[in-house]
């Protein structure tokens, strides 16, 4: 009795839609996504299409997607694939890998039939994808990735196409892409589609332009103190300086989307980290509402927004058209990632938001972060194994060594051109000459980017970027007139221990980095921490221990057990009197020369 009634029902839905597909297109794929009974945690997905032929019998979903350079899989939360023919018949549609649906006869299929679960609280292992690339379904919001719950038809990628959301009536929806009045949202393409993310919930909104830029935020947050108008004048600041950074309005319309969460939820997700993910008209966030969060929302939308220039751009053959099926590293990721950290502290710097001090300390703070990673593997090695699990968590080296890499580079060109010129102008040059629809050549970009500067930086690529030379910290911001001082006791005399927690896949607390003593005392990078003083350590737990280390002295003994492919390993560590370290001093008298470099470094040229 059900399937009838449901083969029933889906006729006379499609018989609604077929007035939808204009004669002039022979393909057309119309997307449903039914949350409105959200209840059952899962995305009701329905997809029309007409005129497939027997080479689009493949239906994917990505194993990866734009910007997150991980294995997703998204095809693990998909349940319940059917596919139909005009008459409601099922045609047979088998699952041939993770992430991909074979379907027999495809030029007879109308529909498909899908639920998916979300990410943010699947009891499925490993692989946790990160909050802002997932999906979420909860009582006041939903965070709807669409790359996460549609896929596209082999050979179809490029298309238009067109999404019905059904949601709560009282609920607002925040999204770039275009409804069309009726009902639908479209897409040139499944890509941008892909690169459209939707908010949507018990939201608060607001929306000015700026520059040319119609800027909508929405923002969902547990409770009120957090909203869009806060949001709002942070964007308005960000936009100001990046538009100077700039020099142009790179889009017309671009949303903040954000979704804030409480420490509770936090936990319950086995989130350890949060953040954002950039698109070409929006970026999304999902963020803690709780802690220092106010100064990491500004600097996030700052690299988010800049993210427009790299590499949504100006990218590499690799990654445009993007390789949904199969993960395909690019060397590039120092520019996509390092180069827009990078430029996202020093618009910062250079249109007032932040001291030259305060854009030192952050630098500092990079370099610092950055010594916890392991300095034998370059940025293009790292960028190449990306995709490699053993090496994800390195991955977060290219915020912190990449963008310190991309501060001196920048130097190095002020310095060679006289204060003409550095990576900025660079930069603005190499994206007039490629853009979104022209990618560089993944091999030849190096040899490009020396030839559009000067033969000197060649040295740097290969000490620097392709290599593993330690930064020439001293050496660099000596020519801007400051002093560096790579270690002094700090004036704060707590002790410390150097823990650096992080969180695997497992959702096990990690040592997410270790110094030479750790090293020596047998721990290794990625190790599960299970006790310390004695106490087992969880997620819950770890707020009342962690404390506990703080009030010993120096010199104190701290025994730490960790677990290394499910051996317990003990390990002894000391406390050790807080140390200061990369710390960036102005000098005292500055020459000619530095007083010149430094005036150009601090200016947008
Ligand atoms: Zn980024």
């Amino acid at each position: 009795m059900k399937k009838t009634l449901l083969i029933i029902l889906s006729l006379y839905v499609l018989a609604g839609h077929s007035a939808l597909f204009a004669a002039s297109d022979p393909i057309e794929v119309i997307y449903e996504i039914n949350v409105k009974n959200y209840q059952d945690d899962l995305f009701h997905v329905t997809v029309y299409t007409e005129g497939l032929k027997e080479e689009n019998n493949i239906y994917n979903l990505p194993a990866t997607v734009p910007g997150t350079y991980s294995n997703l899989n998204f095809g693990r939360f998909v349940q319940d694939f059917k596919a139909y023919d005009k008459n409601g018949n099922e045609i047979k549609a088998e699952k041939i890998s993770t992430n991909q649906w074979k379907i027999e006869n495809a030029n007879n299929v109308a529909m498909l039939k899908y639920k998916v679960e979300d990410t943010f609280d699947t009891e499925i292992p490993d692989q946790k994808v990160i909050p802002m690339a997932g999906t979420g379904i909860n009582d006041d919001f939903i965070v709807l990735n669409t790359f996460a719950v549609l896929g596209y038809f082999e050979g179809l990628q490029t298309i238009p196409v067109k999404v019905k959301i059904d949601y709560r009536s009282d609920w607002t929806l925040g999204t770039s892409l275009t409804y069309d009045g009726s009902g639908y949202y479209i897409a040139e393409s499944y890509d941008q589609l892909a690169d459209s993310p939707i908010l949507m919930g018990l939201l608060s909104t607001a929306s000015t332009t700026v520059n040319d830029i119609n800027v909508g935020v929405y923002v969902y947050a547990p409770d009120t103190s957090i909203n869009a108008k806060k949001i709002m004048k942070v964007a308005d600041e960000v936009l100001q300086s990046s538009a100077e950074f700039i020099g142009y309005s790179p889009v017309t319309n671009y949303n903040f989307l954000m979704c804030f969460l409480d420490q509770q939820s936090f936990m319950a997700n086995g989130f350890m980290g949060a953040g954002a993910l950039e698109h070409s008209y929006s970026s999304l966030f999902v963020y803690p509402a709780f802690g220092n969060y106010a100064a990491g929302v500004k600097d996030d939308m700052a690299h988010e927004f800049l993210h427009i220039l790299t590499p949504l751009n100006l990218h590499s053959e690799i990654i445009e058209p993007f390789n949904f099926v199969v993960p395909t590293a690019s060397e590039h990721i120092w520019l996509y990632e390092g180069v827009t950290e990078w430029g996202s502290d020093i618009m910062q710097m250079r249109s007032g938001l932040i001291s030259v001090d305060e854009y030192f300390k952050k630098l500092s703070d990079k370099i610092t972060i950055s010594d916890g990673f392991r300095n034998d593997i370059s940025l293009t090695e790292l960028s190449e194994s990306v995709y490699n699990e053993a090496i994800t968590m390195e991955f977060i080296n290219f915020y912190n060594k990449g963008a310190v890499t991309a501060t001196l580079l920048d130097i190095r060109l002020l310095e060679l051109s006289d204060g003409e010129r550095g990576l900025r102008e660079v930069f603005l040059e190499l994206l007039e000459r490629y853009g979104k629809y022209k990618s560089f050549s993944e091999d030849e970009f190096f040899k490009i980017f020396v030839e559009s500067t000067y033969p000197e930086i060649e040295d740097f690529i290969n000490n620097y970027i392709k290599g593993t030379k330690p930064l020439p910290y001293k050496e660099y911001v000596a020519m801007l007139g400051y002093n560096y001082i790579a270690e002094r006791i700090s004036e704060d005399k707590r002790p410390q221990l150097g823990l650096q927690i992080g969180m695997n896949d497992k959702q096990e607390l990690v040592l997410a980095g270790v110094t030479d003593d750790m090293r020596k005392a047998g721990l290794q990078k990625g190790d599960a921490i299970y006790k310390i003083l004695g106490e087992e350590v969880t997620i819950q737990s770890a707020n009342a221990i962690l404390p506990k280390i703080s009030s010993l002295s120096v010199g104190d003994s701290v025994e730490i057990i960790v677990k290394r492919d499910g051996v317990e390993i003990p390990a002894k560590l000391t406390m050790k009197q807080r140390m200061d370290r990369h710390i960036f001093e102005e000098m005292s008298d500055l020459t000619e020369d530095q007083k010149n470099l430094r005036d150009a470094w601090t200016k947008n040229l």
